[in-house]
């Protein structure tokens, strides 16, 4: 059996992972566990195209993880795992790249915790019980703000008192890395091209939504920032606001940062412009059924995603792709349409039929051929965990 790699992203009540051998991509066996820490937590198996999964009795991190242990030895899989990968959100400046994991390394991650409370410490709790369960085996951490640790500090810095960012780290960091790397590099095989000297914009659209220019490899700029709030509108999140918002909000609604904070985050973008829902598919039938503000909460989803690309074209002087990826990305025709529709003056010109099949787990290019390219791209971060995974551990991928 080929030596494969636990890929896990745990956050701080739910623990996704995928057993991945880094030389397909192939993965066996993956899952999820939820409500980790309560009354009702539960574990879901993915293997053969099958799902099933049972209640978990011991419902902490441990728990779930003993859970997959004996999943994995049930199915004979056990003894193929040679290391483990984590998905880390923040890495903040210190972690430029994937990293095997130490106690130093764990204290910086605890030490990031500061600028992604919702997210690091969740993660340490991952990493404590896989190395509890697989104590023999190399860890490595891989970072979501890694791959945008490249951009100049014109672009990382905000107009801010320059002490924000000596004392207290207040600086863009941008998010979505790993995929980002991902597309990037699978870019290079469908448009021919090195990746060294192709300048693209990639826009990674899910529930969580943000654009990033990849100049020869590397981003040079992206429109996430200290958190994953800013830039685009997203499922419910509001992306680019102006900062006086919250202090007239705080005032017309007798709320404190926190109620705020809440409100950017988790009642606006398209849930809160529809009223109706984050996911981008049910916009999609709710305005095609005549809903009014579903339809402008997507034109606003394209509008702000458009104008977001073509400013990202002014740190590389030009574009040779633009790539599409993640469930809206990879999924929507119609958001892809008008995006395109809306960046003609750059040189994009839609092959209707090409993007209308480009869907479900379709990858390939959506424009003309006299049309500079737009692609459409599966992303698989977990693939990408797994390769760095098996690197840093010594295995051959
Ligand atoms: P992700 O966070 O990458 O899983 O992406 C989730 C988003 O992808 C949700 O807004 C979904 O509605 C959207 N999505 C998935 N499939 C489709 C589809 N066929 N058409 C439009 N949006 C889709």
């Amino acid at each position: 059996m080929n030596p494969s790699i636990l890929v896990i992203n745990c956050g701080s009540s739910s623990l996704k992972f995928a057993l991945t051998d880094p030389r397909d991509g192939s993965t066996p066996l993956s899952g999820l566990a939820e409500k980790l820490g309560l009354a009702d937590a539960s574990i879901t198996f993915r293997h053969d195209g099958e799902k099933n999964g049972h209640p978990l009795q011991d419902g902490t991190h441990s728990g779930a993880m003993k859970a997959i242990i004996d999943k994995l030895d049930e199915l004979g899989l056990a003894d193929a795992v040679a290391a483990v990968g984590h998905r880390i959100v923040h890495g903040g400046e210190r972690f430029k790249e994937s990293i095997l994991i130490d106690e130093d390394v764990i204290l910086g991650i605890g030490e990031c915790s500061r600028l992604a409370p919702l997210h690091n410490p969740g993660h340490l709790l991952g990493i404590r019980s896989a190395m509890e369960s697989f104590p023999a085996l190399p860890q490595v951490a891989v970072f979501d703000t890694a791959f945008h640790q490249t951009l100049p500090e014109r672009a990382y810095r905000y107009a801010l008192p320059a002490s924000l960012y000596h004392d207290h780290a207040v600086r863009r960091y941008g998010f979505h890395g790993t995929s980002y790397r991902f597309v990037s590099t699978a870019a290079v095989d469908m448009l021919g091209k090195p990746l060294e000297e192709t300048a693209m914009v990639c826009a990674h659209l899910g529930n969580g939504a943000s654009a990033a220019a990849v100049l020869g490899g590397r981003s040079v700029d992206t429109s996430m920032g200290l958190t994953p709030l800013e830039g685009l509108v997203m499922g419910s999140r509001s992306g680019d606001i102006d900062p006086g918002l919250f202090n007239y909000l705080a005032s017309a609604l007798d709320l404190d940062t926190q109620g705020v904070t809440d409100l950017l985050n988790r009642q606006s973008g398209l849930l809160g412009l529809s009223g109706l829902s984050n996911d981008c598919r049910e916009l999609e039938i709710a305005a095609a059924n005549g809903h009014e503000a579903a339809r402008l909460a997507l034109d606003i989803f394209c509008y702000r995603l458009a104008k977001y690309i073509a400013a990202l074209v002014v740190p590389m002087g030009r574009i040779d792709a633009l790539v599409f990826t993640g469930g809206i990305g990879e999924n929507s025709a119609a958001i892809r349409a008008q995006v395109i529709g809306l960046l003609g003056f750059l040189g994009f010109e839609l092959d209707s039929p090409a993007n209308e099949r480009t869907i479900r787990g379709k990858a390939g290019r959506i424009t003309t051929q006299r049309s500079v390219p737009a692609l459409v791209i599966n992303t698989n971060e977990e693939d990408m965990i797994a390769r760095d995974t098996a690197r840093l551990a010594g295995l051959a991928a």
